[in-house]
C-alpha cells in the first residue's frame, strides 16, 4: 500500500481512535470484535482467482484503463517491499513499440482474511492505475468505488496492529484438515472494540 510503511500501522489516525485500538488489543478484546464484525474469509485462494476478482471491480469502475497483465499474491511482498499491496507498470517493447505492463501484487496474507479486506487493498491498488499518490482524488476514487473505504483501512490496519502485537492469525484456514481456522467458531461480536474512522488525509 505504502512503499515504505511506519511501523505503527494506525500512523496518522486520531489519537482517541489508536488509544481504542490499543486498549482493545491490551485487553484481548479486538479479535472478538473484528470476528463479530468479519466473521467469515473469502475463498479468492488462487492467483487466477485473484486476477478475475480485480478485473471484475476494474471492469465495472475504471473501464478507460489499460488492462492488467497480471494479478497475484506474493508472500515476500511485506518482508521484502514493506508493502501490503504494489503496483508497477513496466514498459516493455513488443514489436517496435512499447507497451505497459501492469502488474498488481497482493501481500499474501490477504489470501487469509475476510472478503471485505482483500476488497479494500485491490480497490486501493486499482485506484494507482489513474492516481498515483495518495492525495483527494485518489481517496475519491476508492469511494466511489467502495463507499466504506475508509471505515475497512481503519479495520485491517487495526487488525495488522493487532497481529504486530503478536496476535494469532484469524482467518487462517488450517493445511490440514481444511477447515476453517477459528474464524467461524467464535462467540458474540464485541462490536465496541472498534470505533468508527475518519478518512486518512493523503
Ligand atoms: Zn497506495
Amino acid at each position: 500500500m505504502r512503499p515504505n510503511p511506519p511501523p505503527n500501522y494506525l500512523a496518522g489516525y486520531p489519537a482517541h481512535l489508536v488509544d481504542s485500538v490499543r486498549h482493545a488489543i491490551a485487553q484481548g478484546k479486538l479479535a472478538g470484535a473484528l470476528l463479530g464484525k468479519y466473521p467469515q474469509a473469502h475463498d479468492i485462494r488462487t492467483d487466477r482467482a485473484l486476477y478475475e476478482y480485480v478485473q471484475d471491480i476494474r471492469n465495472r469502475h475504471l473501464k478507460n484503463t489499460a488492462a492488467l497483465s497480471k494479478v497475484a499474491y506474493d508472500s515476500k511482498l511485506q518482508t521484502l517491499q514493506k508493502a501490503l499491496g504494489t503496483h508497477t507498470a513496466i514498459g516493455r517493447v513488443q514489436g517496435g513499440r512499447i507497451k505497459a505492463k501492469r502488474e498488481i501484487r497482493i501481500a499474501g496474507l490477504f489470501r487469509d482474511m475476510p472478503g471485505d479486506f482483500l476488497r479494500m487493498i485491490v480497490v486501493h491498488e486499482l485506484a494507482h492505475l489513474k492516481e498515483s499518490e495518495h492525495n483527494k482524488s485518489f481517496y475519491q476514487l476508492c469511494r466511489h468505488m467502495g463507499p466504506d473505504y475508509f471505515q475497512l483501512e481503519f479495520d485491517l490496519r487495526a487488525y495488522l496492529s493487532y497481529l504486530d502485537a503478536g496476535g494469532e492469525a484469524l482467518w487462517a484456514i488450517s493445511p490440514a484438515s481444511g477447515q476453517d481456522g477459528p474464524g467461524n467458531a467464535k462467540g458474540p461480536p464485541e462490536q465496541a472494540a472498534l470505533g468508527r474512522c475518519k478518512p486518512l488525509s493523503g
